[in-house]
């Protein structure tokens, strides 16, 4: 039975690179009918942030990736948080002590600081000095009975090496001289991330450890604790990297970083599925636009890339068009709905109105990338007044024959009878030829000028239908009387 699990500390909001790792281990445990569990690791108390057990839940639930075991749903191997297991962890580390795999430390933070100190002068990796790794018995229990405060530390082999077998690099070997003495258990009782970490994977039956390539340095003294445990490790698979095009760090300057920034712009979240599953894994083919169903059923480790992944908000834009045109007109009206209502377009009461609200939408479907250019498109629609951009004005109302256009524009619109699409373009149509126009763009670009204040949008005719009579009326008065 295939057992993953998602594992984040409580550190903010999380990020795209990490879900996309969580994401991974979803789609493997639903690909083998296995079990997907949500564990929080939160015992570094300091870098705790509000609200972020809270984004969590949120972020997994929007991307649709449901946890089987963990907070809120509970499940045998509870609880999910660690900071409510920190009895748990203590009887681990006394067996450790006892084989010898493990030390107590009593160093105080003014050694450990000198120490690292000396070590930055030589320019050497900053590592524990092991000085208490081999204090006589005696000593450690006067020390013990006095009160000092310890840590608990790993007793790192001091020859040879560390290998394990990666699912996605292979052999992966660490020589043990590089490995320091790390802390298992903190001076305040809670243990530390390295040592929770190992320990919850083992109770909580973990299979298939799969997570962010940045803990490969982490795996072999995990790998350690396994052994001094006599605990079977799980097999590790090492996500890569999500960087920005230019090979540095994903950051804010390629735009969002937290899915609930992607969200907050209007992506949607069957699109960050796609597109984050194909951050480092591909079904082995060029299909770009797969389904979350399709994912799971073609999901394996073998996927997996060993290199960086490269995100391309192009290819995101693109996606999200793709999805976004695939909705039916209802649908994408519902998602654009909060878009409208956040920038005041749309009041709450929006439901009375909603066959208007779905026209406008179906007229800006073809061009949306993001839900949030709903307001930027489609404002005109629902101001009481048009803001004219200035260039489209000066292009397109400074010739003569424009007011007396718009005027009998005006008038044929009083009388068309359905105002429809094709009524419209005729009435457009025939004011040109009345007037001697040479051609119906002539009328067309000042109209289009009049009634959304600016100089592309939709099609004329379509949208002068869906913005009704009384609207265009009203619009093509005041531009007559701007212009008199
Ligand atoms: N708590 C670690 C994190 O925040 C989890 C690492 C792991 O998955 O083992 O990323």
């Amino acid at each position: 039975m295939v057992r993953v699990r998602y594992a984040p500390s409580p550190t903010g909001r999380p990020h795209i690179g990490n879900l996309r790792s969580a994401l991974m281990a979803w789609c493997f445990a639903r690909h083998h009918g296995g079990r997907f569990l949500l564990r929080i690791e939160d015992t570094d108390t300091a870098r705790y942030v509000e609200g972020s057990v809270e984004a969590i839940y949120d972020s997994l639930e929007w991307l649709g990736m449901n946890w089987d075991e963990g907070p809120v749903v509970g499940g045998p191997c509870g609880p999910y948080f660690q900071s409510e297991r920190l009895d748990i962890y203590p009887d681990f580390a006394e067996r450790m002590i006892v084989s010898g795999d493990a030390y107590r430390c009593f160093c105080p933070k003014e050694r450990l600081d000198e120490v690292r100190a000396g070590q930055q002068a030589r320019k050497e990796p900053p590592m524990y000095d092991r000085h208490c790794r081999n204090l006589p018995a005696s000593q450690i229990e006067r020390l013990a009975e006095s009160g000092i405060p310890s840590v608990v530390r790993l007793a790192v082999p001091l020859e040879g090496a560390t290998t394990y077998r990666d699912a996605i690099h292979g052999e992966v070997t660490f020589e043990n001289g590089t490995l320091d003495d790390i802390v298992l258990m903190k001076s305040d009782g809670y243990p530390t991330y390295n040592f929770a970490n190992v320990v919850d994977d083992h109770l909580m039956k973990i299979t298939h450890v799969i997570r962010g390539e940045e803990f490969i340095p982490s795996t072999p003294k995990h790998i350690l604790v396994y052994r001094a445990l006599g605990l079977e490790p799980p097999i590790f698979a090492h996500v890569p990297m999500v960087k920005a095009p230019d090979g540095s760090k994903l950051s804010k300057r390629y735009g969002a970083t937290t899915l609930q920034e992607f969200r907050n712009e209007g992506y949607l979240p069957e699109t960050m599925f796609n597109f984050m599953a194909l951050l480092g894994w591909s079904p082995g083919t060029d299909e770009e636009l797969l389904s979350r169903e399709e994912i799971v059923r073609r999901f394996s480790l073998e996927g997996i890339s060993k290199s960086a992944a490269i995100f391309n908000k192009d290819k995101l834009n693109w996606m999200n068009g793709e999805y976004i045109r695939a909705l039916s007109v209802s649908g994408l009206t519902d998602r654009c709905l909060p878009f409208l209502k956040a920038v005041g377009l749309v009041s709450e009461e929006a439901q009375a109105s909603r066959n208007y609200i779905e026209s406008v939408i179906a007229l800006t479907q073809e061009r949306l990338r993001t839900l949030n250019q709903i307001a930027e498109f489609a404002d005109f629609f629902f101001t009481e007044t048009v803001a004219f951009d200035e260039k489209a004005v000066q292009k397109w109302f400074r010739h003569d024959y424009v007011p007396e256009a718009l005027r009998r524009v005006r008038e044929r619109f009083t009388a068309l009878e359905p105002f429809s699409t094709e009524a419209v373009e005729a009435a457009a149509r025939l004011v040109a030829e009345e007037m001697g126009l040479e051609n119906a763009s002539k009328i067309i670009h000042p109209l289009r000028v009049a009634l959304s204040g600016r100089t592309v949008g939709p099609g004329l005719f379509e949208m002068t239908a869906v913005l009704g009579r009384e609207r265009c009326v009203k619009r093509l008065d005041s531009a007559v009387g701007m212009l008199s």
